[in-house]
């Protein structure tokens, strides 16, 4: 399946989705590689490595084997690298389809920015002066700051699940498992049992049901309030530095020129357009088949496929029970994302609705001369990204004159190659699925930011996971 248009000319018009073509016109994909001539061919059938996946975590994973000397193949279904990161552009201006935002203490991610000189900018309404809520069907408007006031008092209580603001129970960010025991307990609850067990008051559960939302990208009750503490101990145990880390400062030069630099370090070979069908062990290594027929050898494979799609390749011996498990179950991302286009000038604002409103969370990501450029987050199943008609009708609930004049998003959730967004596991996945999926069989290693221990979820996650399945492969090619 090949990438989607997300282009902006024109008055009221959907601009994105799947197409079936990069070819067509209008295309401004200014992700890396999707330029004809910058493919390498695979110069043999035989490697040290197989990479499958060509997002942050094969791309890291790819470049650390082969500097280190060994040959590598990464194969790469879609004709693009970069993964469910996607620039594009609305109107010239660029736009970030997938992953967007980093921050300083996202450690591997920003190993990256300052290895390859990128600079980063603010996205205005991550800040936002005004907002607009709805609560007990009501829609309200007021200036930010009290707001946020209540929304941080109201996640403070919703993670203290210890007395000590959650620290106790997941002190180490970066190894969530450090108290795997004490953590259990919660795993078991998913967002919505919490919220029902906290007896709130309306307006203060409308204003956090919003925030949990966009987290899991789904209903509360298909998530797990255990990756919720997990954020909140990587977020430093404080709603707004959790908010600056998730959703406030972005690569200026873009996800696209990020990858597109990663692919120009990395001596090896890339194979796009090349889905994998199966992979099938041999004594002497591995047989990796493509779904156009194409057959490569390695002594070592490494899977960074989304988990939403790892069941999708056939594994000869199959995988584990446990990670067939964590596959079949799937992580809870699969809501959407878009950007919309309004004629109206809102300034630094943000919108913030319950479930099942369509549109949970949206702010000002350009201040635009015509108006303003909104991004829009929502939980899946609830817009039709592509009927403009809908999407003016769900931002008018938070925004009730809005004129929309285009809208432009991906539908990650329907693309065959990631069947979903962000990795925000279900109740349990975390203390019970977690380790033995990152475990590696028999010369098949695991990536993937589905499966990292720190920003599981996010683009960093998705780095550390490639870097340390590269040292852990040739550690094993060595032995
Ligand atoms: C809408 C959206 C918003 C997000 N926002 C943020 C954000 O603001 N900040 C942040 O840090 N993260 C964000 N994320 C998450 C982040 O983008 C991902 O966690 C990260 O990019 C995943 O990297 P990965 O390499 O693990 O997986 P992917 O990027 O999914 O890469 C896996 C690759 O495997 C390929 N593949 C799949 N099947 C096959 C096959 N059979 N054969 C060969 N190749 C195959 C896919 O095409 C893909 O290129 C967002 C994601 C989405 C979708």
């Amino acid at each position: 399946m090949d990438d989607l248009k997300a282009n902006g000319q024109g008055r009221r018009r959907f601009l994105g989705g799947l197409a079936g073509s990069v070819g067509l016109a209008g295309v401004p994909g200014l992700a890396a590689a999707a330029t004809p001539g910058t493919v390498t061919k695979p110069g043999r059938d035989a490697y040290d490595v197989i990479v499958i996946g060509a997002g942050f975590a094969g791309l890291a994973a790819s470049r650390d084997l082969a500097k280190s000397g060994l040959s590598v193949l990464l194969l790469e279904a879609r004709n693009r690298i970069g993964g469910r990161t996607f620039t594009s552009a609305y109107q010239g201006k660029k736009i970030e389809l997938g992953g967007t935002w980093i921050h300083w203490s996202q450690p591997h991610v920003w190993n990256e920015i300052t290895r390859y000189g990128l600079n980063i900018e603010e996205s205005p309404g991550a800040a936002a002066e005004t907002v607009s809520w709805i609560t007990a069907g009501k829609l309200k408007h007021g200036k930010a700051e009290p707001v946020w006031e209540k929304i941080a008092k109201a996640m403070e209580r919703f993670c203290n699940v210890d007395g000590q603001g959650g620290r106790a129970v997941l002190p180490l960010a970066h190894d969530p498992l450090f108290r795997k025991d004490a953590l259990a307990r919660w795993d078991a609850l998913s967002l919505q049992d919490r919220l029902d067990s906290l007896h709130l008051t309306r307006e203060v559960r409308d204003l956090l049901s919003p925030q949990l939302g966009i987290n899991c990208h789904n209903e509360l009750g298909q998530a797990g309030f255990a990756d919720m503490l997990r954020w909140w101990s990587l977020g430093d145990f404080d709603m707004g530095r959790m908010f600056d880390k998730l959703g406030r400062y972005k690569i200026r030069e873009g996800m696209g020129e990020l990858a597109a630099r990663m692919r120009a370090d990395c001596p090896c070979d890339v194979a796009l357009s090349e889905p994998v069908a199966s992979v099938t062990r041999f004594e002497d290594g591995h047989r990796v088949v493509t779904i156009k027929g194409a057959v490569y050898r390695a002594s070592a494979v490494v899977m960074a496929v989304p988990l939403n799609v790892l069941q999708t390749i056939t594994m000869t011996p199959a995988l584990s029970t446990g990670k067939q498990t964590m596959a079949n179950e799937g992580h809870t991302g699969r809501g959407t994302k878009c950007y919309i286009h309004i004629k109206q000038k809102v300034g630094n604002w943000m919108g913030m609705a319950p479930y099942p409103s369509p549109i949970t969370l949206t702010w000002t990501e350009q201040q635009r001369d015509d108006g303003t450029l909104l991004v829009c987050f929502g939980p899946p199943g609830l817009l039709d990204i592509t009927d403009e008609d809908a999407v003016q009708a769900a931002l008018r609930t938070l925004l009730p004159k809005a004129e929309v004049l285009g809208v432009s998003g991906y539908q990650w959730d329907v693309d065959p190659y990631s069947r979903g967004t962000w990795c925000w596991y279900r109740p349990g996945q975390l203390t019970g699925g977690l380790q033995e999926l990152r475990r590696a069989e028999h010369g098949v290693f695991m990536a993937g930011s589905d499966l990292a221990e720190g920003w599981r979820g996010f683009v960093d996650g998705a780095l550390e996971s490639g870097i340390t399945a590269a040292r852990d492969v040739r550690a094993y090619l060595k032995g």
